[in-house]
């Protein structure tokens, strides 16, 4: 069996609960990338088994803690743990995340379900490895009509992977039609970002509902996942979106929903946000949904400058009573440090407000104990007060 030697600091964050050990722990390699490796301590005891990386700046991803030998049977039986606990969750949607990584103790793996489909993701040398026997696995649990594996994320290159849109079973359509809540999407599985959809958003689209008046404003829209969602409680709603592709979607999406009342443009939310408060505009209800600021740790003060400057100015555009749904799904953002830029935009546009709901990321997403990177996706829904 492969093995890899660990130091006394990797064994001591074994021992915290986290998964992942980097590079500069490992001591000793016996093993080739991609392979289940048993991980020693530095006292020659078996700590557990794990995904091995020779690539990757975190080369070993624990799989199981003490010394009895890995068996498929583990992988088997969290796939299966994991797709009974959507099911419990009676989530009303067709499309959400089945396994979740991590949080699933199945490192490295992304699974979501768009209706009869299934999407998934290995995003390291070990997990690509099992994707065969997942695939078995899903099959058999899910009976999708087919799977596409979206490996064409950034990270699969730096794991020395290949980066693929492949059917590695049944049949995959161009588009999928999938429904969430009252709102029904066209995805484009192959193409669209992440796999398809923002699924992790679909819990806060329902908070906002519940506050969600009056004139709308949809930062960083997408295909129009809030606005389709809250327009038709507003009296008009306002998407916008920086890739002329999306505005596309968003536009398709509500004649689909048969919603009249969302305008969608092709602009950046920095520029806009400027402009509409030169011309004196008001808005009942505004979104902030923007990308990851801070990609890492060296990011973190732009992303915030970044962060405070849309929130100040959507603050200011505002209405006294009206709701602002901010949010950031940068992970290396701490929910500490979102509060304290809102503070600071609070202060700077001189605009008093409440935090009515503290959010995360949707249950089907959900969050590891003692694994901060589990906890990506902040959702504050703020009120002006006047
Ligand atoms: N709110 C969406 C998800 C947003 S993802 C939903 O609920 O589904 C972030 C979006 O921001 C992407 O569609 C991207 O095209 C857009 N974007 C990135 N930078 C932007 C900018 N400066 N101005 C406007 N849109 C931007």
């Amino acid at each position: 069996m492969s093995s890899v030697v660990i130091n006394a600091r990797g064994e001591q964050r074994v021992r915290t609960g986290h998964p992942w050990i980097y590079r500069a722990d490992v001591v000793d390699v016996h093993a080739a990338g991609g392979d289940v490796v048993e991980v020693v301590g530095p006292r020659q005891r078996t700590i557990g088994y794990a995904l091995f990386s020779d690539r990757s700046q975190i080369p070993i991803r624990m799989l199981t803690r003490g010394d009895a030998p890995f068996a498929l049977s583990v992988i088997r039986d969290r796939l299966a743990r994991a797709i009974r606990f959507r099911e419990t969750l009676a989530l009303e949607a067709t499309a959400y995340r089945l396994v979740h990584a991590e949080a699933d103790l199945l490192p490295s793996l992304i699974v979501d379900r768009y209706g009869a489909y299934l999407v998934v993701q290995a995003l390291s040398q070990g997990m690509d490895r099992l994707l065969p026997f997942v695939i078995e696995c899903l099959t058999e649990f899910v009976a999708p009509e087919g799977i596409l594996a979206r490996n064409d994320p950034k990270v699969r290159a730096l794991e020395g992977l290949e980066q693929t849109v492949e059917v590695l079973a049944g049949t995959v359509p161009e588009t999928v039609v999938v429904s969430e809540g009252p709102v029904e999407y066209d995805v484009d599985l192959r193409r669209g970002q992440k796999t398809g959809l923002f699924l992790d958003q679909r819990e806060n689209r329902d908070a906002a509902a519940r506050y969600a008046h009056g004139r709308l404003l949809d930062c960083f829209s997408y295909h129009g996942g809030f606005a389709l969602r809250l327009a038709r409680q507003c009296t008009g709603a306002e998407a916008i979106d920086i890739s002329a592709d999306a505005v596309a979607r968003i536009e398709a999406n509500a004649a689909r929903n048969g919603v009249s009342n969302i305008r969608a443009r092709e602009a950046n939310v920095f520029d806009e946000l400027r402009r509409l408060e030169k011309t004196g505009e008001r808005y009942d209800t505004i979104v902030l949904d923007p990308p990851a600021f801070a990609k890492n740790k060296a990011s973190i003060p732009n992303a915030l400058a970044g962060y405070k400057e849309i929130n100040l100015r959507a603050m200011r555009l505002l209405t006294p009573g009206g709701f602002l749904v901010t949010c950031s799904c940068s992970y290396n953002v701490n929910e500490d440090l979102f509060a304290a830029m809102l503070h600071e935009a609070s202060i700077d546009s001189h605009t008093p407000v409440t935090v009515v709901e503290k959010r995360m990321q949707g249950r089907d997403h959900p969050v590891l104990v003692g694994v901060p990177e589990t906890h990506y996706l902040k959702c504050f829904i703020l009120r002006r007060v006047e």
